[in-house]
């Protein structure tokens, strides 16, 4: 086949703060995924992308072509509006977990197509294998019949989803061109638009432990992310909300389960709580439902959902979660005000205690993590268990230890603490 264009071309366009045509960037993202476009070459594209940046044309563009490299899922034909939420990940954000179920609970259809974690942020399949018997895989038709009866699935995305994004997001990994506004919004946006849902909500995270951790960044992401869904018909809001501390507790696969069963039976942390609540009111305002969320908690119909959306999946909902062996707890080195838990250093030690993976191969431990004892804004005592860390392999403390070396202040007793409010802003078109 003839190509229209060469790669060095488009290349140079971008490096010389050219705008990409409609024809460039359908060409160049579609011979990328043919191979026709070089691994070098899209390094050299995806590093001039994000030294120049794009108009918000070329990054529908963009994300319109990545989409068309693969299927699109299609949830017309069920009886339930079908909403979707995708954070862009943080230290202790378990939030899908409850928030299915309830939203699920209150009539809509949450078709939650996850990935695995890499890094320091924790990644949704990841947490639920944790449960004995339950499976990510689901063929096209599981999926559906779990949707209609239950009402919210989460699985493994299939590859036919957006396959250029795999491919360029794995080359992004490795070529330092992850943090880059076009290319994440394209790359979160094409997926979420090829899944099929009828609306979106987004929780961009910001602060210590997040992809974006400057405010004005993470409202710059929100707002293309929110652009892109309009243009495409997907009706999409954003909140920004804080990620300077670890949500939660509970950081770690199975520990992380544990803290949204919490949360279903009507306990857990206010935190987790608030937000799982904020974004369901959202998805199903999408959604045209008139449901109270907090009502689904308090009568026991999301924590139904829950156990039905599990055992849908070969989980068993009623069995004891896996928790590592070897333990290790972290005392307050003095007395006083607890004044920074900064996320990334706990999501850091977490990964490094076995609950995350480096590579996309390696496997994560059901049963390590970290659960913490006090936030900021706690008033806590020298000696007092602040914090214990789990995992299968006692040598790996010290380096968990050391992630967590500055990460943690306890300062005299009055001394003002500096937080991020929980929500801080809501983006709509
Ligand atoms: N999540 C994604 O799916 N893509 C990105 O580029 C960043 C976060």
């Amino acid at each position: 086949m003839l190509e229209p264009f060469a790669a060095v071309d488009v290349i140079r366009a971008k490096r010389d703060r050219h705008i990409l045509s409609n024809d460039q960037i359908d060409w160049v993202v579609d011979a990328y995924v043919r191979g026709v476009v070089a691994e070098e070459q899209m390094s050299a594209l995806a590093m001039a992308i994000f030294l120049n940046g794009m108009t918000n044309h070329e990054i529908v563009r963009w994300t319109n072509a990545m989409i068309d490299t693969g299927d699109r899922m299609d949830f017309t034909h069920l009886p339930r509006p079908t909403v979707d939420k995708h954070s862009t990940g943080g230290v202790g954000d378990k939030i899908t977990l409850p928030l299915v179920p309830i939203v699920a609970a209150c009539g809509g259809a949450v078709p939650q197509l996850s990935g695995r974690g890499l890094g320091h942020t924790g990644g949704t399949l990841d947490k639920l294998e944790s449960i004995p018997g339950w499976r990510a895989l689901l063929s096209n038709d599981e999926m559906m019949q779990i949707l209609t009866d239950v009402g919210g699935v989460i699985c493994a995305a299939g590859d036919g989803l957006a396959p250029a994004d795999k491919k360029l997001y794995a080359l992004r990994d490795v070529t330092a061109t992850v943090e880059c506004i076009p290319l994440i919004a394209s790359s979160i946006m094409s997926k979420k638009i090829a899944e099929g849902a009828g609306g979106l909500v987004l929780d961009v995270k910001t602060g210590a432990g997040a992809f974006m951790s400057d405010p004005d960044l993470a409202r710059e992401l929100a707002a293309t992310m929110v652009t892109i869904g309009l243009d495409s018909g997907l009706n999409t809001r954003a909140l920004i909300t804080a990620m300077d501390v670890p949500l939660g507790f509970a950081v770690g696969n199975a520990l992380e389960v544990q803290e949204s069963i919490e949360v279903l039976a009507g306990g857990g942390p206010q935190d987790v709580i608030e937000l799982t609540l904020t974004l369901a009111r959202e998805m199903l305002d999408i959604a045209g439902i008139d449901a109270d969320p907090a009502e689904a908690l308090r009568n026991g119909s999301a924590m139904d959902s829950w156990n039905r959306m599990i055992a849908a999946q070969g989980g068993d909902p009623a069995a004891p979660l896996p928790r590592s062996h070897e333990v290790h707890e972290v005392l307050a080195r003095n007395t006083g005000v607890m004044t920074k838990m900064d996320a990334l250093g706990v999501g850091v030690a977490a990964w490094r205690l076995g609950a995350g993976r480096a590579r996309k191969e390696d496997p994560v431990s059901a049963g390590a993590g970290i659960t913490l004892h006090a936030k900021p804004g706690d008033h806590v005592t020298a000696g007092q268990v602040i914090l214990t860390m789990y995992t299968d392999d006692a040598q790996r403390f010290p380096q968990a230890l050391e992630a967590l070396d500055g990460m943690i202040e306890i300062s005299p007793a009055g001394t003002p603490i500096q937080r991020l409010p929980l929500i801080l802003d809501r983006i709509s078109p």
